[in-house]
């Protein structure tokens, strides 16, 4: 079955068909660094993951960028608090969102553009919009004109009981949207220089010009979380399209909210879930299994429960997994039928749950015959390529650190529990792991693929 998408432009699931034959072109709309991301952020984060690593498993090579927000009012706000400097916090939080996404496996991005550093080409895109009179100005607030782009409107049906943004700042009409603030005191020393005085982009704009910069105002999918469809998709949308021939994107995909007691988990209802303290508690294969095991288009809400039901399954198929050699580079991905109904489901809109049923059927009925004694040679072959296959998208087995025939069985326990400390953000355990390994004459070295080992000269 062939890739399909549920499109936000036309609300129904599509045939996925790319811009160029193999390269498909993604961005995700990202954190805005004021304060640590939530879980139900790295739901959106680790729907892009999945959606990624399901292109690739299609046969595409992915461009994708993730925005880092480091200019908003929430940040200046947290600077004032902290008399600390913009660059202070947003260094800060940035770095948090990208060793919680190493911990969580998301495979990195190509791009993770900071709208700060394209403030010179969002001030040249308003000014090519002001020149074509698609934006105006008001006491050095400049706005997209919604009047003169007759197409504003492509997710939503306008109408007087759109939510909108205020009007205190009398905008010719009330869908108007600001492209670039005026600076106000409490501002400070946070602001740019332009031709309509000092002040700073506003948030739909970022992310416009940075698509625009980086994949010339083209994409095959953008993504983000549903509350963003209305108005900031619409936004960067319109501001791009009304100077340009073709869409933005030619895919919309939203990721529902992650709910707790039946209410959206955010900043500012205050009912969020740290999210080190969580994979320290369950460990990050656990936490990422339970982003992953609802369909990102549905609502989901938290629980303790659905967490240790997800920490059961790791359990088991770690278990499962023990009972093969894995030699990961050595396994051909040769797909029989059981393995094309675990591709069809994700290819079914990324239907993760689907997916993992299909999965645990499998091992179900593999555990039937391992313990009758009558496994065959074709079953452990179709069990290693399931369990490659199940690992190129779920990443929750590490089967580089598991199996290493040269290195002394000790040696491999205490390179799995360091991995596991890591993977929970436990930097202590893990230095005294380190230390442990140290004293038997081997030495660890961390790199990008993982645990490096070696004797100690
Ligand atoms: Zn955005």
């Amino acid at each position: 079955m062939s890739l399909k998408l549920y499109n936000s432009l036309s609300s129904k699931k599509e045939v996925f068909k790319s811009i160029s034959d193999k390269k498909v072109k993604t961005y995700g709309c990202g954190p805005t660094v004021y304060n640590y991301p939530h879980l139900g952020n790295f739901r959106t984060f680790v729907f892009y993951d999945l959606l990624n690593r399901v292109l690739q498993l299609n046969g595409f090579e992915t461009e994708t960028a993730v925005n880092i927000t480091d200019i908003d009012d929430k940040i200046i706000d947290r600077v004032n608090q902290e008399n600390a400097s913009l660059k202070e916090i947003t260094s800060k939080y940035e770095l948090s969102f990208l060793e919680l996404s190493k911990s969580l496996k998301i495979l990195p991005n190509n791009h993770n553009p900071r709208a700060t550093e394209y403030v010179e080409e969002m001030i040249e895109f308003i000014k090519a919009l002001i020149n074509q009179d698609l934006a105006y100005e008001i006491n050095g607030n400049i706005f997209f004109d919604t009047e003169a782009y007759p197409k504003y409107g492509k997710f939503v049906n306008i109408s007087d009981d759109l939510k909108t943004e205020d009007n205190e700042l009398s905008k010719k009409n009330r869908n108007d949207f600001t492209l670039w603030k005026a600076k106000k005191d409490s501002d400070g020393d946070i602001f740019w220089n332009s031709d309509w005085g000092k002040g700073r982009p506003g948030w739909h704009t970022e992310c416009a010009v940075m698509i625009k910069t980086l994949f010339d105002g083209r994409l095959d999918i953008h993504c983000g979380g549903i509350d963003l469809k209305f108005p900031h998709h619409e936004n960067e949308s319109a501001q791009i399209e009304a100077i340009q021939k073709h869409n933005l994107s030619n895919y919309w995909l939203h990721a529902e909210h992650l709910n707790i007691n039946d209410e959206k988990m955010s900043k500012s209802l205050g009912n969020f879930i740290d999210v080190s303290t969580l994979i320290q508690k369950n460990g990050s294969d656990v936490v990422r299994l339970f982003l992953l095991s609802a369909h990102y288009r549905t609502k989901v809400s938290f629980s303790q429960k659905k967490l240790d039901e997800c920490k059961k399954m790791v359990e088991k198929i770690k278990r499962f997994a023990k009972n093969f050699n894995i030699d990961s580079k050595n396994i051909e991905l040769k797909f029989s039928s059981e393995h094309k109904l675990f591709i069809d489901a994700l290819n079914d809109d990324l239907n993760t749950p689907g997916a993992i049923g299909v999965f645990f059927s499998f091992i179900s009925e593999i555990n039937k015959k391992i313990a009758e004694n009558s496994i065959s040679d074709v079953d452990k072959e179709k069990s290693l390529v399931f369990l490659k296959l199940f690992n190129s998208i779920f990443d929750i087995l590490d089967f580089n650190n598991l199996h290493d025939q040269n290195i002394p069985s000790e040696l491999q326990d205490l390179l799995v529990s360091r991995q596991e400390a890591r993977e929970n953000l436990d930097w202590k355990l893990s230095d005294s792991i380190r230390e442990k390994i140290e004293t038997l004459g081997w030495q660890v070295e961390d790199t990008s693929s993982g645990q490096n080992l070696s004797k100690k000269k």
